[in-house]
């Protein structure tokens, strides 16, 4: 599953420091909570204020699915280490309570932020989505100096991590991003790889929001060609047996 194993409940973090063109989330570009007027003139608002008590609340009503199903908690957004109190109070909530815990990140967040929750995580999943200094920059308005030390700290502390791997056609589906995903699988060769085909179902909510979305043309990615982009991996190097396709 994309956000980890078994039934598991979301909670979605508003605010993210990247501006991914192909994003699908943009109403967590902001840290604030945000209302759209849809097209019948209701209003929609994304986002509300809680605590991290009040969020695990939430999530443990669900406790009889995780354990019946191998689920848990997954922590998403936008970038959930905008908010580290937060995020940490509340995978040491569910730590203490045997919650298994996925925490989906960008991966570029100072350091310290992953070190301090890295013991209370069990599984990250961790973006990689082009080169990153200039590919950054270019696709996601930041350079992001500090995302391979993070993954290799990651590592070297012995957490378990998914590497994900956001693929958007003619933006970054070129062979030399492809290979680069490839010399990843090799240097850390327990890390499962999940392929993150492209879709455009967040074309509307870019212009609901009053943002201009750049793959408004680019239609979703088939599933032949997400399947392509999986033996084109292989076919570098990344071993079948821990390559995922996403869906489309
Ligand atoms: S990191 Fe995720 S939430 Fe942030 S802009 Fe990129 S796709 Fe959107």
């Amino acid at each position: 599953m994309e956000d980890g194993p078994g039934i598991r409940t979301t909670v979605f973090l508003k605010g993210c420091q990247l501006r991914c063109v192909w994003c699908h989330n943009p109403e967590s570009f902001t840290r604030t909570p945000q209302s759209i007027v849809l097209p019948n003139g209701a209003t929609k608002t994304y986002g509300v204020e809680m605590t991290a008590t009040e969020v695990f609340g939430i999530v443990e009503r669900d406790v009889p699915f995780f354990r019946a199903s191998g689920g848990g908690a997954t922590i998403s957004g936008g970038e959930p280490l905008v908010w580290p109190a937060f995020v940490e109070s509340l995978v040491t909530l569910c730590h203490a309570a045997r919650i298994h815990t996925a925490l989906e990140t960008h991966g570029v967040v100072p350091r310290e932020r992953l070190e301090k929750i890295a013991h209370l995580v069990d599984v990250f999943l961790f973006d990689y989505k082009a080169e990153p200094i200039d590919g950054y920059r270019r696709l996601t308005g930041r350079a992001a100096p500090e995302l391979m030390g993070n993954l290799a700290m990651l590592h070297e502390a012995g957490r378990s991590v998914i590497l994900r791997c956001p693929i958007v056609p003619k933006v970054n589906d070129d062979d030399d991003h492809l290979r680069s995903i490839a010399r990843l699988a090799a240097m850390y060769p327990q890390m499962p790889i999940e392929v993150m085909p492209f879709h455009n179902t967040a074309r509307d909510k870019w212009s609901a929001l009053g943002y201009d979305y750049a793959l408004a043309s680019c239609d979703s990615m088939s599933r032949p060609a997400a399947l392509e982009i999986g033996r084109r991996l292989v076919g570098f190097g990344v071993p079948e047996s821990r390559l995922s396709i996403g869906g489309g």
